[in-house]
């Protein structure tokens, strides 16, 4: 519609069917007038005819016994009287003796409308006694038939005008301004609101007619659109909480996933005797401190720990108790490792180990020290021991900036490796002690 109004140039029904209305008014017009000049023509010419005609039976035996009796005078008072009719020009009589009466204008050498001969009265088959020639008025004939034809062009244009009026006014007033009133309403219509009713100012009306039933159409239209308001309306509503509703099943999903995700992650971190992190998390937690070492070169220091005698422990009081007996291990580790940086793992069976970040050797060994001084304070009873109670034998290993362990990728296998010779050093050296130096000795199998 819109793509319409831009091409095309805007004109009032009204005005295009009143404009068709007069123009085949207009060629009715001259095709009527054509008609009636032609006509009119005709019957005037009749008309004429029969004028002179009536004017010959009158005047020929008048003029026969003028003639005859030799009485001029009468003679020309007929042919006087012949051509002041108004249809006649002019009237001229010549006689068989030479006379002639001429009335009017008359041209001799133009061939006359009318001839008739002035017979004898004695004989009809004997010479005429003259011949009268009357000559018509063209320009009245054609005046009389110019008034009749203006006269029925006025009255058939009078007609039209008329007919045009009322047309017009039927138009505009049945057409044109309840059209403008249905276009003016539909530009307001929109889609998101209700609409008010289409009202129509009309003239009022016994029957029903096709605005009548545009009018319906839109009202139709109007019911439409605002179902369809409504229901989309609705609809965006149901959307709206129901995307409220998956936000916050989403929201709790995700909070339900993360804390499992925390509970999978502790679970899968932790050892679940001791609750120490374990050998998993020992594995993250070692290759993260190595990474740490190589960008910020600080002391790294490893304590690998192992309970003694804990087979004889077993045998002596049972798995479980071995079992409380790790726990409790276990417990002593996290009370006396609780130092930023300080990590401390079970890393399988009654083997622990402790992760020191930023301890060099000396430090690491004060705290291997302090652990099993800790243990061994706890005194828990272990008769299948020389020592009498629970202890345990550690050996530390240690990286510093100059140190002799090089600083690559292998480094925590080969601070694992250090510290569990030194482990082992502790063991051979009487257990419940701490081994941190020395060690390559042990390579050889002797011990120092
Ligand atoms: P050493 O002083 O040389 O370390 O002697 P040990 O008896 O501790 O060493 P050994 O390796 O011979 O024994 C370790 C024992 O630890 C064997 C096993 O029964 C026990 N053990 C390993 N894991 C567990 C566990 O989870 N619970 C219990 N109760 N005992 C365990
Ligand atoms: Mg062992
Ligand atoms: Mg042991």
């Amino acid at each position: 519609m819109n793509s319409l109004n831009r091409t095309r140039p805007f004109q009032s029904l009204t005005r295009d069917i009143l404009r068709r209305v007069i123009t085949a008014a207009a060629f009715s017009m001259v095709l009527i007038g054509a008609a009636q000049t032609w006509v009119q023509y005709r019957s005037e010419v009749i008309r004429v005819n029969e004028l002179v005609d009536v004017l010959a039976q009158t005047h020929v035996p008048v003029l026969t016994m003028a003639l005859w009796d030799i009485e001029p005078t009468v003679a020309e008072t007929q042919v006087s009287t012949i051509a002041s009719h108004r249809e006649i020009e002019g009237a001229y009589l010549s006689t068989a003796t030479g006379m002639m009466f001429q009335a009017g204008v008359v041209d001799t050498e133009v061939e006359p409308e009318f001839t008739v001969a002035i017979p004898n009265p004695r004989n009809n088959s004997e010479a005429p006694l003259g011949e009268l020639r009357v000559y018509y008025d063209h320009g009245e004939i054609q005046q009389a038939i110019l008034l009749a034809v203006a006269g029925g062009t006025l009255k058939l244009g009078l007609f039209i005008v008329l007919v045009c009026l009322v047309v017009y006014r039927v138009m505009f007033y049945r057409l044109k301004a309840p059209l403008r009133q249905i276009a003016d309403y539909s530009k307001e219509l929109l889609p998101d609101r209700d609409n008010p009713p289409l009202v129509i100012q009309r003239p009022e009306r016994q029957w029903q007619d096709e605005i009548d039933l545009v009018a319906e159409g839109f009202e139709t239209l109007r019911e439409a659109i605002s179902r369809y308001s409504r229901e989309r309306d609705r609809a965006m509503k149901e959307l709206a909480e129901e995307r409220d509703q998956l936000e916050i099943r989403v929201a709790e999903r995700t909070k339900e996933l993360e804390s499992s995700r925390r509970e999978l992650y502790l679970l899968s971190h932790t050892d679940h005797l001791t609750g120490l992190a374990n050998r998993r998390s020992f594995e993250d937690r070692s290759r993260l401190e190595e990474r740490r070492v190589r960008r910020y070169p600080t002391p790294l220091s490893l304590v690998m720990i192992d309970v003694d005698y804990f087979k004889g422990y077993n045998d002596f009081y049972g798995h479980a108790k071995g079992d409380e007996c790790l726990v409790a291990l276990g417990k002593v580790m996290m009370d006396h490792c609780r130092r930023a940086g300080e990590f401390a793992v079970r890393m399988g069976g009654e083997e622990f180990a402790l992760l020191l970040a930023g301890q060099d050797a000396e430090g690491a060994a004060e705290v291997a020290e302090r652990l099993r001084q800790a243990l061994f304070d706890a005194n828990i009873l272990h008769e299948g021991s020389p020592l009498g109670r629970v202890t345990i034998s550690l050996g530390c290993a240690s990286w510093e900036p100059g140190g002799d362990l090089p600083l690559d990728d292998a480094l925590i296998d080969r601070m694992l490796s250090l510290a569990d010779k030194r482990l082992y050093k502790a063991k051979f050296n009487g257990r419940n002690r701490v081994c941190s130096s020395g060690a390559t000795e042990l390579d050889n199998g002797s011990v120092a």
